[in-house]
């Protein structure tokens, strides 16, 4: 039996919506919330909601690595535990070991799980031996350009390189026919090499347009293990997502069940902790094939949240006390649909540039079914160091058709001036029949981004004429020759 240590004040290695994120679950369990954070964040909303903050001056980067620093400020101040977030330190198994090292909790799996998953050719290894489809490929890392090439071949093109150690889609080629190979092995590689500092690849069969389901799984310190059900993360663009659905609008009831079985059990014989995600391709015939796990809380945590109503950040943080789960399997209850929009500053008609800067307005869509996990504001400089994403805006109901809709009110509710965003882009999907049909794939947005109008004026016309109007109002009280008619 692991023991239980109460935890009493957490220090939150991250920074933007998802450190606002961890500071909520803290507030909501009583427990106190300090951040670290670099020069360029210091008008972050997160610094001022924590009850502690501490500057890391230098490079802002690096501020949000410096893991020796951060375990130092952990200490000083007096934390239990370090909640990293996502990206940052989060996959990083050296830190959580450190955090171990110095008497320090880290809210997440246990290190050798995070070294595992990190390693996508090892997973898959680990994975196919408790009984994960796999796809066709290598199961070592290739470094010989001519052996590449013959299992290629022997695979049958196309085919797909991906890094071992990588992620966010770098280091990734599709190789359609033989002849480009050598050319794309080596560019993988080096990309690879740039992004990772680490250049081995592996190669898999490259499936066409499939589904990118996922499913959600927690585990506590004693062996239960149940999941909170699949997300539908299709709608991506050149491989990272950028909406994500729970549950998936079209999945056959039969994988579905077959994917929670060998999900939940594969993490029982492996002995996984805390929360975690695995990534499944779906073919067009339902076949589905693992291709990595996530040993973290996801962007996309929200949605489950929505239709399982059970805060994840909250239940990670349990179960690193080493609290048991407090729900077994049948008494989760999924209900109705989420639909999570990453909103970005970037500019679609640019080729989707990053493009922070100044928000001179900002106006937050709410009502019945919104949530907003956001750090923007009017009159946030969003810093050019790290990526766009500025928020997430996560729309419920109980009906596909209904969660849809919702989705179009509320993104015609959300105002952003003063930088350009996705947010046109996510208002032309929500009015696409394809998408309205649930007919998503991974090719689904590179084949309909060319017919998209990204310049289409949404109801706002109707609100600026009503501004307008307005306007006119206040000009004739202040000249206070208004006749009220009615
Ligand atoms: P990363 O860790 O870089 O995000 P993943 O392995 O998770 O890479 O894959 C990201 C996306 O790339 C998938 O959701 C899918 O769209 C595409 N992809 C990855 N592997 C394959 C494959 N074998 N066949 C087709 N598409 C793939």
């Amino acid at each position: 039996m692991a023991e239980q240590t109460k935890i009493n004040k957490i220090l939150i290695a991250n920074r933007g919506e998802i450190a606002l994120r961890i500071i909520r679950a803290c507030k909501e369990l009583g427990k106190k919330s300090v951040v670290i954070f670099s020069e360029v964040d210091v008008n972050g909303v997160w610094v001022r909601k924590a009850d502690e903050c501490y500057p890391i001056m230098g490079d802002p980067i690096a501020a949000y690595l410096d893991y020796e620093r951060i375990i130092s400020l952990a200490k000083k101040a007096d934390c239990d535990a370090i909640h990293p977030g996502y990206g940052f330190l989060s996959e990083s198994a050296e830190f959580a070991q450190a955090c171990a090292d110095n008497g320090l909790i880290f809210i997440g799996p246990k290190p050798e799980h995070i070294a595992l998953f990190g390693d996508k050719m090892a997973s898959k290894v680990a994975m196919r031996e408790v009984g994960v489809p796999m796809l066709p490929g290598t199961d070592e890392p290739i470094d010989n350009i001519d052996d590449a090439q013959k299992i290629a071949t022997e695979i049958g093109f196309p085919i797909i390189i991906k890094a071992a150690f990588g992620g966010g889609g770098r280091g990734m080629r599709i190789v359609e026919k033989a002849e480009d190979f050598k050319e794309m092995y080596i560019s993988a590689t080096n990309e690879a090499l740039r992004f990772f500092n680490r250049g081995e690849t592996f190669i898999e069969k490259y499936l066409k347009n499939p589904r990118h389901i996922e499913i959600q799984i927690v585990a506590d310190k004693y062996g239960n293990v149940i999941h909170l059900g699949d997300r539908d993360c299709s709608i991506q663009r050149r491989h990272q997502k950028v909406i994500e659905i729970a549950p998936s609008p079209l999945l056959n009831e039969d994988t579905r069940r077959e994917l929670y079985r060998v999900s939940t059990k594969a993490m029982f014989k492996l002995g996984y902790e805390s929360v975690g995600t695995i990534e499944y391709l779906v073919d067009q015939d339902d076949n589905f094939y693992f291709i990595e796990m996530n040993t973290r809380v996801q962007v996309e945590h929200p949605v489950t949240e929505i239709i399982s109503g059970i805060d994840l950040i909250q239940r990670m943080i349990e179960i690193s006390e080493g609290d048991p789960l407090k729900f077994l399997q049948e008494e989760i209850k999924l209900r109705g649909y989420a639909i999570e929009f990453r909103i970005n500053a970037e500019n679609p008609k640019l080729g989707f540039v990053p493009s922070p800067g100044l928000i001179t307005n900002y106006l937050a869509p709410g009502g019945p079914g919104v949530r907003l996990d956001s750090m923007a504001y009017t009159n946030y400089q969003i810093p050019s160091n790290y990526d766009s994403m500025i928020g997430k805006l996560i729309v419920s109901a109980l009906t596909w058709e209904d969660a849809v809709r919702k989705a179009r009110r509320a993104l015609d509710e959300f105002i952003i001036e003063g930088i350009p965003t996705n947010i046109s882009l996510h208002r032309q999907i929500v009015c696409d029949q394809d998408f309205i049909d649930g007919k998503l794939d991974t090719g689904y947005l590179d084949t309909k981004l060319s017919t998209f109008n990204l310049d289409a004026i949404h109801n706002m016309q109707n609100e600026e004429i009503k501004m307008k109007q307005i306007e006119q109002i206040i000009a004739a009280i202040n000249a206070k020759n208004l006749t009220v008619r009615h």
